[in-house]
């Protein structure tokens, strides 16, 4: 710190050093007094050894550098990370990111904490203190969960009415006219059934939790929420692939078939309304004044032949005294993948993505392989089906076989047949579809520049948005938060290499 004063020709004013006290608060009485000295005028200019110095919270650190430090003219300089907010550098552009890396330092000990928990989920046992509707907890043995026979028929109704074609809102509608208690209600009052408590209605995210909860068929998931951060108790979901699962931990209530019989309707009934947003980051832009989610309009400009552009506003702006947000969303999209796009290229392990690749290339030629034995195998199937029919019928001919038998019989091996062919259709089917893509080559230089072009991100869908970001808030001053969804540098690498996956799968697999 004396040297880089020293050879920077500077004048050090103060040391402000809050010894003992966290650098996950701001809340340090230096910290504060050098604040104030910043509005007094008495200094210009702040010198960090590195950026968890100023604070290990990314959101407050950034609108110190970003925001408060600029406004106030003042100088800002961590040394070991070579951000000096004086020069124009490259490393500034990184400010952000390095900031974010350091939040998650503190992040990673308050998730120590926890692993304990953790620990006694992968062995399956129910930790939560509410048992999903529709089971209970076992009476003695701890954290085992048991069907409760008097809801289990509303979970059983819920699945049976989607999967015929009802959608949520028709079963809200059967659940609620018939008295039917939400769960909430169930649990507070203990009774299924009640005219007198119209406060606890059903409604669609009650119903959606439960069509897509796997606890239905016997299996225990957990880790689906977890607490967002060492800063803010606050819930959030947790991506399907960091959950914890154990299968067959209990008695299921829906059969594997109608579950997934649920799960394709849902997919598709999802698909068929992104198909009217396409934005890529709706869904993900909150509000931070009201923490409500913020609305993409369209509004013309001010001249006569303008054309109508996306904005993005806050619907609550008056209801709730939010002062009003007015962005562009083309212009913030643009902002928002770059960013994205500069964190995972500093972040993002090539090698492993050309591991990745290999590994890909090989399993696809390995699984054609297999598909074209099973074909194979199943046309053998036919055949031998075909000769036992034509047997029989011979055997019936001949009064070997009883009229009854033969037709009982003949029916079970038809119903095979049809299934194997249905069978051997798809494997067709998937078999033509790998035949069209283009070929993986062996080729290093051909690896490398898939891997560039992935980089690009230029094929950024909506999936690889949700993977990566949390939530990105937006407040008064245009300021923006993102929140990401991996908690340690490694992590980054861990998401990317999911998208990677799906890359290749979808445009070479
Ligand atoms: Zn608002």
């Amino acid at each position: 710190m004396q040297r880089y004063i020293n050879e920077n020709n500077l004048n050090l004013v103060k040391e402000y050093v809050d010894d003992g006290i966290s650098g996950t608060t701001f809340d340090r009485p230096k910290f504060n007094e050098m604040l104030e000295d910043i509005q007094n005028k008495i200094i210009n200019m702040v010198i960090t050894k590195d950026l968890s110095r100023l604070g290990r919270d990314y959101i407050k650190t950034g609108f110190y550098i970003e925001d408060y430090f600029p406004k106030n003219n003042i100088r800002y300089v961590a040394i070991t990370d070579g951000i000096d907010t004086y020069i124009d550098s490259t490393n500034n552009d990184i400010t952000p990111f390095k900031a974010i890396m350091n939040d998650m330092y503190a992040k990673d000990i308050s998730k120590k904490i926890r692993s304990v928990y953790k620990e006694k989920q992968k062995q399956g046992e129910y930790i939560c203190s509410i048992p999903p509707y529709g089971y209970k907890k076992h009476p003695k043995i701890k954290n085992k969960l048991i069907i409760d026979n008097q809801t289990r028929y509303v979970v059983e109704k819920i699945f049976e009415m989607y999967a015929n074609g009802h959608g949520s809102k028709e079963i809200i509608r059967y659940l609620n006219s018939n008295n039917y208690l939400s769960p909430t209600g169930y649990r507070k009052t203990g009774l299924i059934q009640a005219k007198s408590f119209t406060n606890y209605k059903w409604n669609e995210v009650t119903i959606c939790n439960i069509l897509k909860n796997e606890v239905y068929i016997g299996n225990t998931i957990q880790n689906k929420k977890t607490v967002i951060s060492y800063k803010v108790k606050k819930v959030r979901n947790v991506e399907k692939i960091k959950q914890i699962r154990v299968n067959s931990t209990h008695e299921p209530i829906v059969s594997q078939c109608l579950f997934e019989k649920v799960q394709s309707i849902l997919e598709k009934r999802g698909a068929n309304t992104k198909l009217k947003h396409d934005y890529l980051l709706r869904g993900t832009l909150y509000c931070k004044q009201c923490k409500r989610k913020l609305q993409i309009v369209l509004k013309k400009g001010s001249s006569k032949n303008a054309k109508e552009h996306p904005y993005i506003v806050c619907s609550n702006a008056k209801s709730r005294g939010c002062e009003p947000i007015n962005i562009n969303y083309e212009k913030f999209e643009e902002n928002i993948i770059y960013a994205i796009k500069k964190i995972c290229q500093t972040y993002v392990n090539k090698e492993k993505l050309y591991s990745i690749y290999e590994d890909l290339k090989n399993k696809r030629s390995e699984t054609q392989e297999t598909n074209k034995k099973k074909i194979e195998q199943i046309a053998q199937a036919i055949t031998e089906i075909n000769n036992n029919l034509a047997q029989m019928y011979m055997d019936k001919l001949k009064g070997i076989l009883q009229e009854e038998d033969y037709i009982r019989i003949s029916q079970k091996l038809s119903l095979e047949r049809n299934k194997l062919n249905e069978q051997k259709k798809e494997l067709m089917a998937k078999s033509i579809e790998a035949e069209e893509k283009p070929q993986l080559q062996n080729d290093q230089k051909e690896i490398q520049t898939i891997v560039n072009e992935f980089l690009k991100f230029e094929n950024i869908t909506q999936l690889y948005i949700y993977r990566l970001i949390d939530k990105i808030e937006i407040d008064k001053n245009k300021t923006i938060y993102i929140y990401f969804n991996f908690s340690r540098p490694e992590l980054v690498n861990e998401k990317v290499e999911l998208i990677f996956k799906d890359y290749i799968e979808n445009y070479f697999l």
